[in-house]
């Protein structure tokens, strides 16, 4: 009999009329397979529980906020399990350490060391379908452990990899991915296959379908995902090994991020250290720094820009404003009306002159860019915020994404 692993996210479990209609979907794939179930928190619960965190502590102690954050997914296992016995079928619920996922003690962003899923292996011999709660584990001191935002994904995937799965379907309110965002570009199309670099660049380009962990976790161990809708019977998007046929075309999707802000150290001496003065102490204040750009010196001058994220900005200028001062810059400058908008595909490997194609695209718009940055599968320019949703319908004109059968 084949196993398959379910993930069912948050929204698709918004309610108890959701619940049931989930349990129903389970129930049409239960016969003639072993089915296990992962699930998220109800809805925005996980939200919710962060910021009753907040009120009473600013930071708080990462041990006690795993603690809380599992008891999201807790609620949803048990309910769901509640919903698939009242229709008669046989269903045991599971924590994640009761799943067996073992993961080391990185509170809040936790990472899986093992998953052994023996209880879970005995509740599918017993013919029961397993329903196991998402985005938590343990760690060899059994302490309560969260895999970060969006951990459902990972802990189906590796559930998948652990139980050699036939299939790992991930349930969503969205119906798969598109060439890009369909409310910005209403010609988008859906795309029936994707290579798991091209869902990586994806996701962390800003296309929220899958956390990247989990697209990481599934190119290392092969794990096929099909991420599809709850509430459509669609086929959705298969995430999978990179196929030949793949590389015919250059460009695959168009993503945009606006949740950036950008940062310039203007007129900063140009000697060596510098770069790592400035780096190793936004660093060390946790900030994630993405595209950096550093200009050509000119007497002894130079300019350097990057992008944080936009929730950091007033922390990141602070701590600029004193670092440059430190080094000798004139001053500091921060825009948080920037958008990232990027081209992305496995074709690029294998095709010349696509950064130029999207450059002209821009500039036809009257659209300047401040800063470019490429990896081997994609190209990346940040824009004038105003501009991202033009600047993404554009490139997808002329990369022709609208056009039928651009990847079966
Ligand atoms: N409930 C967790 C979150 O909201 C995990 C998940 O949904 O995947 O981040
Ligand atoms: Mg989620």
């Amino acid at each position: 009999m084949a196993l398959i692993v379910q993930k069912y996210g948050g929204s698709s479990v918004a309610d108890v009329a959701k619940i049931q209609s989930v349990a129903r979907r389970i129930a049409d794939s239960a016969p003639g397979h072993h089915v296990v179930v992962v699930v998220s928190a109800m809805g925005k619960t996980t939200d919710g529980l962060v910021s009753l965190a907040h009120q009473l502590a600013p930071v708080p102690d990462p041990r006690e906020m795993d603690m809380l954050l599992a008891t999201g997914e807790q609620v949803t296992i048990a309910l769901l399990a509640m919903a698939l016995q009242a229709l008669g079928f046989k269903a045991r619920s599971f924590t994640g350490a009761q799943a067996g996922l073992r993961t080391d003690r990185a509170h809040t962003k936790a990472r899986i060391a093992r998953i052994t899923a023996e209880r879970v292996r005995a509740a599918l011999d017993a013919g029961a379908i397993a329903v196991v709660a998402g985005f938590q584990g343990a760690s060899d001191e059994d302490e309560i452990t969260t895999l970060g935002r969006g951990g459902s994904d990972l802990t189906a995937v590796a559930l998948a990899a652990a139980l050699k799965a036939e299939l790992c379907e991930i349930y969503t309110d969205v119906d798969g991915v598109y060439t890009a965002d369909p409310n910005v570009v209403p010609e988008a199309r859906k795309l029936p296959r994707v290579a798991y670099d091209e869902m990586l660049e994806m996701a962390s380009l800003g296309a929220k379908v899958l956390q990247a962990r989990s697209v990481e976790f599934a190119k290392k161990y092969g794990v096929t995902v099909h991420v599809r809708s709850t509430f459509k019977p669609d086929a959705g998007t298969i995430v999978t090994r990179e196929e030949r046929a793949m590389e015919d075309v250059v460009v695959t999707g168009i993503t945009h991020d606006r949740s950036q802000a950008k940062i310039s150290l203007l007129r900063v001496p140009d000697r060596p250290g510098i770069a790592a003065q400035v780096f190793g102490a936004v660093g060390t204040k946790n900030i994630v720094v993405d595209m950096i750009v550093q200009n050509i010196s000119r007497d002894g001058y130079t300019d350097i820009s990057f992008t944080v994220p936009r929730g950091d900005v007033a922390r990141a200028h602070t701590l600029l404003d004193e670092i440059g001062r430190a080094v000798g810059a004139e001053k500091t400058v921060h825009d948080e009306r920037v958008a990232k908008v990027s081209i992305v595909g496995v074709g690029m490997r294998s095709h010349s002159g696509v950064a130029a194609r999207m450059f002209s695209a821009l500039s036809k718009e009257g659209i300047n860019i401040q800063m470019i940055s490429t990896s081997e599968i994609a190209v990346s320019c940040v824009i004038e915020d105003k501009y991202a949703e033009l600047a993404v319908r554009a490139l997808h004109d002329a990369f022709e994404l609208g056009r039928e059968g651009v990847r079966e």
